[in-house]
């Protein structure tokens, strides 16, 4: 048994797809610390500067005080705290939908979701580049998975109109992970309606980044308009919310489907109170310090002109997810390591996350860089270009 382990990992490491983990010595930050060296970081989904912000650590500290450290037992047993409750309020009036159900993660969100709205005979729409996490979460459900190219509407109204399945749920990324290209979440939303299906938007990258105030991708049009009673609005609260764990906001009927029965939320223990008493707290950062995101605006209108004619293309992204294409796995590899070597850490992402031949440098940026930081990364990148 063990052989044939061993034997599969040879093989993932001959293929240079062997991943490894980089020990962080200290707090998630633009600067980190590994192996005692100091890096520049570009990796991380803190798009806010949260994660280690004094004054949620504060109210972390406050809330192991108030409810101790183990929620004790699931949501539905009693493990559900005035903590937790009073964040679902919130999370619903700041994204403008009657309810929220607080998740353990994204991933459990949208297994959760999924797998209690559809079953066999039913078909959920995916857009190719949507996260693992909405694939997953469709095969599990068992209804038929069907794909469509990204942002390739037409096709997906062909295949709407084609299908015969009673219930149908178009699956997308609101902010793609890899590309950092928002979704058409108006026609999405039109197509829904005219073919009677649910739609799942995943804002994992999206929530407190875009919108209003950081509402969220709903609120990024430059009207405000009412949600479609199609949408279920899916966030994750381990990226810009700089904490933990994710939520669904939709019509009540959604919510108390999902109470009663998203076997993602029912068969775990509630995650800690902590994290909901730091997440309110958190919340009313996002809310009131519109400088962050104009920060981040600032960054990657800076990086976009800094790299400009670089023989390296950025794709034509405005989020802080800013993939610079490099073609092959191996040249992806390199860069990243030179960059490394000059004590700056960006992520390779190589194939099979993305496309063969799609490899990139995936750059993300957060509003606690500054200026200078962005330069020495441009800097760092236009001399590895230089020496080819
Ligand atoms: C990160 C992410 C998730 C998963 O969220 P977690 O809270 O990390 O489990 C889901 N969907 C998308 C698009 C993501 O980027």
């Amino acid at each position: 048994m063990y052989s044939d382990l061993v034997e599969r990992l040879r093989v993932r490491e001959e293929k240079g797809l062997r991943r490894v983990r980089r020990t962080i010595e200290g707090p998630q930050d633009t600067h980190v610390s590994i192996a005692g060296r100091e890096y520049l970081a570009f990796c991380s989904n803190d798009y806010l500067g949260l994660a280690n912000h004094p004054e949620l650590i504060e109210s972390a500290c406050q809330g192991v005080r108030r409810y101790g450290v183990g929620a004790g037992a699931s949501h539905l047993i009693n493990g559900h705290s005035s903590a937790h409750h009073e964040l679902e309020q919130a999370l619903a009036r700041f994204t403008g939908f009657p309810e929220a159900l607080l998740f353990s993660t994204g991933y459990m969100a949208n297994m959760g979701v999924v797998t209690a709205l559809l079953g066999r005979g039913d078909a959920v729409f995916a857009d190719r580049l949507n996260h693992a996490s909405l694939n997953d979460a469709a095969l599990l459900s068992r209804a038929k998975l069907i794909r469509y190219p990204h942002l390739d509407l037409t096709a997906l109204e062909r295949r709407l109109a084609m299908s015969p399945a009673r219930r149908k749920l178009v699956v997308t990324d609101a902010v793609f992970s890899m590309d950092g290209d928002i979704a058409p979440v108006d026609q999405l939303q039109a197509l829904c309606e005219k073919y009677q299906a649910w739609l799942l938007l995943d804002d994992a990258h999206g929530f407190g980044v875009l919108g209003k105030q950081g509402r969220g991708v709903l609120f990024s049009a430059s009207q405000a308009r009412a949600h479609s009673p199609n949408i279920i609005y899916m966030a994750t609260l381990g990226k810009s919310a700089g904490v933990f764990g994710a939520f669904v906001a939709a019509r009540s009927e959604l919510i108390e489907t999902l109470i009663q029965s998203a076997r993602s939320y029912i068969y775990t223990t509630a995650t800690p109170a902590l994290l909901p008493c730091t997440l309110l707290t958190s919340l009313r950062l996002i809310e009131q310090d519109e400088w962050r995101r104009e920060q981040l605006s600032r960054h990657i209108v800076q990086l976009k002109q800094a790299l400009q004619s670089l023989c390296w293309p950025l794709q034509p992204s405005t989020t802080p997810i800013q993939p610079l294409m490099i073609g092959a796995s191996d040249a992806a590899l390199r860069i990243s390591d030179g960059l490394r070597e000059q004590g700056i850490l960006v992520p390779a992402i190589r194939p099979p996350t993305v496309p063969l031949g799609a490899a990139r440098l995936r750059i993300s940026l957060s509003a606690s860089h500054t200026p200078a930081d962005i330069e020495r990364l441009a800097n760092a990148l236009w001399q590895l270009a230089k020496a080819g």
